[in-house]
């Protein structure tokens, strides 16, 4: 027990993670199992851990890192998902169908051992934080910061609350051995780590939401609303993504030049403060939930409609008959290859995971690479136990394999602009993302030697 301002007792750790996204929930079951279970590991979430509207395609590699941290895991969690057959796409002005591009998810599954899965949000947390044992969460419990102490742990610290003096005091909310900061696109420890600034804003806003599935809607295809070229990034596209379950999501993004044709405004630090994509979103089948706000005084749904009102009536009637309380209206960021450290991304006793340490654009990866995380510090913990040693060799493993990601999405990105046939890139990106992507299991607490 340590005190904190003299008064109450704060608690130690020998793991503390902050944010419980995600990244922050799979690093927890990792180290769990990689310790067997004889270390205190504790996360620190800044929410109330509400539901996210949103929809995650894992890919296989998220799959496998899962497998390797816990084979069960992996099972419950694959019950639960979707199976997508593929994507309906159709024109977003005349609203036309275009083609039906199909998931090759036999190949997929033949040469990589999975085909990708379809999840919703709170599925993916909700079976990761069963994992961990109960009271494993802190709640409403923002970190700001951290602080070195000369007895080698660190203390963490809450934001500044004002004392009767008038002077700022940061609170200590707890301390440990080994900090790990899984606290998103713009988290307080990379900053204290690194130093480098927020994550680039990719001039894009996203709404989305989850609601009932409309009975249009097929269970295992999604329909996208793109431009009779392809989608591009310069121009606005929609999808409607069906859950597991009876729900679906949809969303949109637009980029922040269409939305100024149509008189919107968005200051993309504003508006994460106010509706970040780290809030919390409920379902519209659920009663109570946090209404999302933007940078102007309109709502999001009056937004997504002005932003959006050139696309065909199926997609429009659909936001318009949604809850207002169950949009979510963010901006897209993310580190571009250059932004990745060569070195490392923590220091001492403090390491990244997920966003925190590699924002990926929306195409797809990130989630799969934060449970790829999970999996190689677990690892490499396992290997030399909870020391800096280990953080540092886990970093230089997941800097090379999340640079050679960064740079094929670049790439792709690029050929995409260019009009180049997209067809031997996604094989590339297959065989790197899926073929490449190998984890060591790690030892279950039952193989244990007595
Ligand atoms: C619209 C959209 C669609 C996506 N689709 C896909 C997809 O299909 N497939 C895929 O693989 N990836 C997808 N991604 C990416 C994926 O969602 C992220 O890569 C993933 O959520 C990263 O997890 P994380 O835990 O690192 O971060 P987050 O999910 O952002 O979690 C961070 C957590 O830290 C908490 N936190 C932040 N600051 C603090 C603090 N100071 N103290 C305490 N807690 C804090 C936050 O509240 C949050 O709970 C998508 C992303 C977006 C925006």
């Amino acid at each position: 027990m340590y005190t904190s301002g003299g008064t109450a007792q704060v608690q130690h750790y020998d793991v503390a993670v902050v944010g419980a996204g995600p990244a922050g929930l799979s690093a927890a079951a990792a180290l769990l199992v990689a310790t067997q279970g004889q270390k205190s590991v504790h996360i620190f979430e800044k929410t109330a851990m509400t539901a996210r509207g949103a929809a995650i395609l894992v890919g296989v590699n998220g799959l496998k890192a899962l497998q390797a941290i816990d084979p069960q895991l992996l099972d419950g969690l694959l019950a639960k998902a979707t199976k997508l057959e593929g994507s309906d796409r159709y024109n977003m002005i005349t609203g036309e169908h275009m083609e039906f591009m199909a998931m090759r998810n036999d190949m997929f599954q033949e040469k990589y051992g999975f085909h990708n899965a379809l999840l919703g949000w709170s599925d993916i947390t909700g079976s990761l934080k069963a994992a961990l044992p109960q009271g494993s969460i802190s709640t409403g419990c923002p970190v700001t910061a951290y602080k070195q102490q000369e007895d080698g742990t660190i203390q963490l610290l809450g934001p500044a609350a004002s004392s009767s003096s008038g002077a700022s005091d940061a609170e200590v909310v707890a301390t440990c051995n080994i900090l790990i900061g899984a606290d998103g696109w713009f988290s307080p420890i990379r900053q204290q780590v690194l130093q480098d600034g927020p994550p680039t804003f990719k001039d894009a806003v996203v709404f989305r939401a989850r609601i009932p599935k409309p009975d249009f809607m097929p269970e295992q295809r999604t329909k996208w609303w793109v431009p009779p070229t392809g989608p591009n990034s310069a121009d606005s596209l929609a999808v409607f993504i069906p859950l597991p379950g009876g729900d679906m999501v949809w969303q949109c993004h637009c980029p922040v030049a269409v939305m100024r044709e149509k008189g919107l405004q968005y200051d993309p630090v504003v508006g994460e403060a106010s509706s970040s994509h780290a809030s919390n979103q409920q379902s519209s089948s659920s009663s109570s939930s946090s209404s999302s706000s933007s940078s102007s005084s309109s709502s999001a749904k009056e937004r997504c409609l002005k932003a959006f009102e050139s696309f065909p009536a199926v997609f429009r009637e659909v936001v318009e008959a949604t809850p207002e309380a169950a949009i979510t209206e963010h901006g897209l960021y993310q580190r571009t290859p250059e932004q990745i450290p060569d070195g490392c991304w923590g220091a001492g006793n403090v390491t990244l995971v997920g966003d925190a340490a590699h924002a990926a654009y929306v195409d797809g990866t990130g989630l799969a690479l934060s449970l790829e995380d999970a999996a190689v510090l677990g690892w490499h913990i396992q290997q030399q136990g909870l020391t800096a040693a280990a953080l540092r060799a886990y970093e230089a493993e997941r800097i090379s394999r999340v640079k050679a990601v960064f740079g094929l999405t670049a790439k792709q990105a690029a050929a995409m602009k260019a009009g180049v046939p997209q067809r031997q890139l996604l094989d590339e990106r297959a065989e790197l993302l899926y073929g490449q992507a190998h984890f060591k299991p790690l030892q279950p607490v039952a193989a244990v030697a007595p």
